[in-house]
Formats: structure tokens, C-alpha cells, sequence
């Protein structure tokens, strides 16, 4: 088993599975509130969450989800037809909501003219392209779409899973995104649930223990990382 698997495996076991992606409580359609989509309804609400957690916090992007689904909103077609500056108002707790109003309603525009059926038909790199297409989406975005929304592996990269295997010591930090992605496609068996999971738990241990002040004493992971080695030694030379 090499390093990916091994940290994959210590984190799975410390937190147990995430069951991403987190859907509404207010979804209309399905009783589930974690996991892959059931409907239509909740491949756009994966959509909507991947825009609006963009600079912003899960909590926040929470907040507005609800509002959406309270207007109704959690459809490609109500998005058309609201005035932008009333989406804007909507979505406002997620930051950037004139931006984020501009790219809901150009992601909605894209949804209604095309089908979900023929996005699924699509190969994880011809999907990946056409949404890099549409202004307002990035890799990461496209990617967190990709895997959650549409179920096709593909890893997620985002600035968690830098900081955290920066300080492991097995990416560079100046590894752009598509290098980091191809790290982690070289060194694990492409596997959807292992993709999804992965992810999430690399969002769950930065946000427990590898802040922007690492908490290292308490990491599981600190026995293979350098960054923690580094420290120690430091700290032996400075009271040797
Ligand atoms: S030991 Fe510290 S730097 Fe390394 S992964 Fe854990 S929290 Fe992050």
C-alpha cells in the first residue's frame, strides 16, 4: 500500500465516512439529506452548492440554499426567470452574490438548454471540459461537480488538500492544480466512492487539525509528516 492509500486509510478510520455531498433538508423530492443524488432536482442543488461555496464557508452556502428552496429557486428555470439583482439579494449570505448571481444564472441557462441525461452520457473528460467552458467555473469547481453532482471520478483538489500534503512533504507547494490532481490519479486506483470520500475526509482534517496553525500534537497523520519533523528538529536545536 503506498503513502495515498495509507493516509486515505488512517483518515477513513479516525472519521468514518463522510457521505458526501451534503444535500438540503428542504430537498422537495428525496428524504436523504447526505450522499449521491436521487433526482434531477438534487443534481442541481450539487451544482448550486459547488458555485456558492466559492470563497466562502459550507455554513454560509447553508444558509442559502434554504432561502433558495423557501423561493423555489432549486430549479434551472425559476433561476431564468428571477431578476438578477433579486437573486443577488437571495443568495446573500454567501459572499460575492453579484458574482455568484451572474454565474447561477449562467449555469441555469446552460441546464436548461441541455439535458442531465446527456451530461451523464459524457465521459469524465469531455464533461470536465464543457463545464471549464462556462465563465465562473474552475477546475475545482468543475471537478466537485463532476464527481458529486454527476458520479464520474475524478479527484477533487482544493486548498486543504495542498496545505495538508504540502506538510506531509509529497507535493510542492507551488504544484499548480492540475499537477496535484495527477498526483493523486497516479498514486490511487480511480475509484468514485474512494474520490468522493477522500475529498471530504481531507476537508474534515483540516478543518479538526491541519489550520492554517497546525494543531500537530494532536495529528494522526504526524508521524509521516514532515512538516511536524521539522518542527521537532528545530525545536532540539534551539535547546541543545
Ligand atoms: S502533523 Fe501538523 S502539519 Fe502535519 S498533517 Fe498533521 S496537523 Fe498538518
Amino acid at each position: 500500500m503506498n503513502k495515498i492509500q495509507t493516509i486515505y486509510k488512517t483518515l477513513h478510520k479516525t472519521y468514518g465516512p463522510q457521505g458526501w455531498w451534503p444535500l438540503s433538508k428542504n430537498s422537495l423530492y428525496s428524504k436523504h439529506h447526505n450522499g449521491p443524488p436521487k433526482s434531477n432536482r438534487d443534481v442541481f442543488e450539487i451544482i448550486v452548492g459547488a458555485i456558492l461555496t466559492q470563497n466562502t464557508t459550507w455554513k454560509n452556502v447553508e444558509k442559502t440554499i434554504t432561502l433558495l428552496n423557501k423561493n423555489k429557486l432549486m430549479d434551472p428555470k425559476n433561476i431564468l426567470a428571477i431578476p438578477e439583482k433579486t437573486l443577488a439579494k437571495i443568495i446573500r449570505s454567501s459572499g460575492y452574490y453579484n458574482q455568484k448571481a451572474i454565474k447561477l444564472k449562467i449555469i441555469a441557462k446552460f441546464l436548461y438548454h441541455t439535458k442531465f441525461y446527456n451530461l451523464l452520457q459524457l465521459s469524465t473528460n469531455d464533461l470536465r471540459n464543457i463545464l471549464l467552458k462556462i465563465k465562473g467555473i474552475g477546475p475545482e469547481t468543475a471537478d466537485s461537480i463532476v464527481l458529486y453532482a454527476f458520479e464520474k471520478p475524478i479527484f477533487v483538489v482544493d486548498a486543504y488538500t495542498k496545505r495538508i500534503f504540502s506538510r506531509l512533504g509529497l507535493i510542492n507547494e507551488n504544484n499548480n492544480y492540475d499537477e496535484v490532481q495527477q498526483f493523486f490519479h497516479k498514486h490511487l486506483r480511480k475509484n468514485l466512492k474512494v474520490y468522493k470520500e477522500y475529498h471530504a475526509l481531507i476537508v474534515k482534517h483540516a478543518k479538526m487539525y491541519c489550520h492554517k496553525k497546525p494543531l500537530c500534537k494532536e495529528c494522526i497523520l504526524r508521524k509521516n509528516c514532515k512538516y511536524y519533523a521539522d518542527i521537532k528538529q528545530n525545536y532540539k536545536e534551539s535547546y541543545s
